[in-house]
């Protein structure tokens, strides 16, 4: 489908009035489920995302267990009510697409060798979409296994990158995604910067790609900063109360 002209960057600066190579707002709170081993919730721009880990625990059914180490199984959830058309409720192509993408990437950091048979479960719920929402959703979970004490070897962050109206960007929202050119998201482990999820829609040239996968790894550092913060302040808090 042709995709109306639109121009999404003027005068270097955006729709939202954001730079090129700024970040929307990105807030982080740990440990906002009672009965979740670990949670997250994460507020990126208008997208509102719950991450939610339960285990290590027995792995059902049986058949699925790995006696050398555990399952990390993960279940992208697009809410019906989170984008502007109604979503038909239930699993569809794209988020079977975006939690085998997620287990992948997030199954790279857990040390899942320590748990044998068991199994570890991640939910992220989309309550609220605006685009990115795998990276937020990678984010969150990343997260919420923090916040579950499951050993890791390095957190996971991510971000996307792209191009709207022939330039390269950090972020892009929703009228972006929809009207821009291209569309990059990745995930990497934040001190080591190994890519563990990488993704692309649309077209970019070589030198395009290299910008915009600089770019993408920039914006997921400065989200693992704040992944940080909000793991440090959930632990004082503790601290605090006990
Ligand atoms: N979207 C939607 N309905 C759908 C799927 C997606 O409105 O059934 C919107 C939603 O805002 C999402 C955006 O399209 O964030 C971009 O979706 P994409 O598949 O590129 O994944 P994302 O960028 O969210 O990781």
């Amino acid at each position: 489908m042709e995709k109306p002209d639109m121009e999404l960057i003027k005068d270097g600066k955006r729709l939202d009035g954001r730079r090129p190579d700024e970040l929307r707002e990105i807030k982080i709170e740990v440990g906002v489920l009672k009965r979740a081993t670990g949670s997250a919730y994460v507020e990126w721009g208008k997208n509102k995302v719950l991450a939610a880990v339960y285990g290590p625990r027995e792995l059902h059914p049986k058949f699925l267990r790995n006696p050398t180490k555990a399952v990390l199984r993960c279940i992208y959830n697009l809410a019906p009510f989170s984008v502007e058309d109604r979503k038909r409720p239930g699993p569809d192509r794209r988020s079977v697409e975006i939690s085998k993408v997620s287990a992948e990437a997030l199954s790279s950091v857990v040390m899942l060798e320590r748990y044998p048979n068991a199994g570890i479960d991640v939910y992220i719920e989309i309550l609220q979409a605006d685009a990115g929402t795998r990276c937020v959703g990678l984010t969150a979970a990343s997260v919420a296994l923090a916040d579950a004490g499951i050993p890791m070897k390095d957190i996971v962050a991510a971000c996307a990158a792209g191009k709207i109206s022939g330039e390269i960007v950090l972020d892009l929202m929703k009228e972006e995604d929809n009207y821009g050119e291209s569309d990059l998201p990745i995930a990497v482990m934040s001190r080591k910067k190994d890519v563990v999820l990488l993704q692309m829609d649309g077209k970019l040239t070589r030198e395009e790609f290299k910008k915009a996968y600089e770019l993408a790894v920039n914006g997921a550092t400065q989200v693992y900063e704040i992944q940080k913060a909000a793991l440090l302040k959930s632990v004082n808090d503790v601290k605090i109360e006990g």
